[in-house]
C-alpha cells in the first residue's frame, strides 16, 4: 500500500519503519528535517507526501500539530483525492477529531482516529494496540497497516470514539502511576527497601501493567523519555477539557494535574512522566532509586 507517514517522533519513526519492513511503499515527512526511515522516500511537505500516497498516517504531538500538517501551509489536505484514507495516531481532542472527520468526508476522504497504546517499546516491536474510531469499511481498507505496526486494534465506535477511549486509558495511567509513586515515597521514607516493596506489589492484586513497566526504570532512576511528561500533561488537559464539556467531574485527575504543573515549572517536560516521582522524593527528602541500592 502507498502510505504517507507524517511525524517521525518517538512513536512515528519506528511505526513508519515497521510499514517499510512489511513491504509497504512509504513516503515520510517530519517538521524538523533530518529524521529519516531506511527504505522510505522523504517528502519536502505533507502535501508532497500525500500526493504520492493512498493512505496518510499522522503521528504528531497534539491537536494544533494535526491541524497544521493537514490544513496548514503545504498541508496534506491540499493533495487529498477522493477515496483516500487519513488515519490519525496522535492523541488529540475528540471534539476536533469529529470536526476533522466531517471536513474530510466533505472531500470524499475517509478518516479514522487510531491513537495507540504500548509506548516506545510497542512502536519498535510492532506490538502497539490501536484504539479506533470510524467506519468499519475504512478499517477494513487499512487493516494490513494496523497489522504491520501493532498486535491488535479495537474498534470503539464512530468518529472520535478512539480518542475518547484513549483519554480514558491515559487518565488511569496517570492516576495509577501517581499512586505507585506516592506509595514508593512513603514506604522508602518509613524505611522499607524499594526493591522489596516492588517485589511485594508484584505478588499482589495491586500489580498492574503500569507498575510492571515502570518499576525497573524507577529503581534505576532512569527518567529518559519513553512517554514524555509534556505529552502525558497534554493528555491530562485533553481529558479535563472533555470532562468540562461533558459536565463530568474528575477530582483525582485535577489533583494530579497540579503535580504536573509543578513538574513543568521544574523543567521536567522532556523527562518521562515517571519523573513526577522526583517531586515526591524532594518533598519527602528521600531518594527511592538510590535507597534501592543501599
Ligand atoms: P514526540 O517524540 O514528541 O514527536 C512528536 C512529533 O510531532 C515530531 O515528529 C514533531 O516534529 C511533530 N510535531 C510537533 N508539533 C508539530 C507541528 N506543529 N507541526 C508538525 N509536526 C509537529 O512524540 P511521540 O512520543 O512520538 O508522540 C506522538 C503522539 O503519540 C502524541 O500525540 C502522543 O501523545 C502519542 N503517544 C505517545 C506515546 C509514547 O509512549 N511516546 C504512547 C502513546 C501515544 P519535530 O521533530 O519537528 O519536533
Amino acid at each position: 500500500m502507498r502510505v504517507a507517514f507524517l511525524g517521525l517522533g518517538i512513536m512515528g519513526r519506528p511505526m513508519a519503519a515497521n510499514l517499510v519492513k512489511a513491504g509497504h511503499d512509504v513516503t515520510v515527512w517530519n517538521r524538523t528535517p533530518g529524521k529519516t526511515v531506511d527504505g522510505a522516500r522523504v517528502a519536502a511537505s505533507p502535501a508532497e507526501a500525500a500526493g504520492v500516497a493512498d493512505v496518510v498516517w499522522i503521528c504528531v504531538s497534539d491537536t494544533a500539530a494535526v491541524d497544521s500538517v493537514l490544513f496548514g501551509a503545504n498541508g496534506a489536505e491540499s493533495a487529498l483525492r477522493e477515496g483516500m484514507v487519513v488515519v490519525d495516531s496522535s492523541t488529540i481532542s475528540p471534539a476536533r477529531t469529529r470536526e476533522i472527520a466531517e471536513q474530510l468526508a466533505a472531500r470524499g476522504v475517509a478518516h479514522l482516529d487510531a491513537p495507540v497504546t504500548g509506548s516506545k517499546i510497542g512502536a519498535e516491536a510492532a506490538t502497539l494496540i490501536f484504539i479506533v474510531g470510524g467506519e468499519e469499511a475504512t478499517i477494513a481498507k487499512v487493516e494490513p497497516l494496523f497489522q504491520a505496526m501493532g498486535k491488535l486494534y479495537k474498534h470503539m465506535g464512530g468518529h472520535a470514539m478512539g480518542q475518547a477511549a484513549k483519554l480514558a486509558l491515559n487518565l488511569q495511567i496517570a492516576l495509577i502511576f501517581e499512586g505507585f509513586a506516592e506509595a514508593m515515597a512513603l514506604a522508602t521514607k518509613l524505611g522499607v527497601e524499594p526493591a522489596r516493596l516492588i517485589d511485594l506489589i508484584g505478588s499482589t492484586m495491586i500489580r498492574s501493567g503500569v507498575t510492571d513497566y515502570k518499576a525497573p526504570f524507577v529503581l534505576k532512576r532512569d527518567y529518559s523519555p519513553n512517554f514524555p511528561l509534556r505529552l502525558m500533561h497534554k493528555d491530562i488537559h485533553l481529558a479535563l477539557d472533555a470532562a468540562r464539556e461533558a459536565r463530568v467531574k474528575l477530582p483525582g485527575l485535577e489533583t494530579v494535574d497540579e503535580i504536573y504543573e509543578v513538574a513543568h515549572d521544574e523543567g521536567q517536560d522532556d523527562l518521562d512522566y515517571a519523573a513526577t516521582l522526583m517531586l515526591l522524593e524532594k518533598w519527602a527528602g528521600v531518594e527511592v532509586g538510590a535507597a534501592a541500592g543501599q
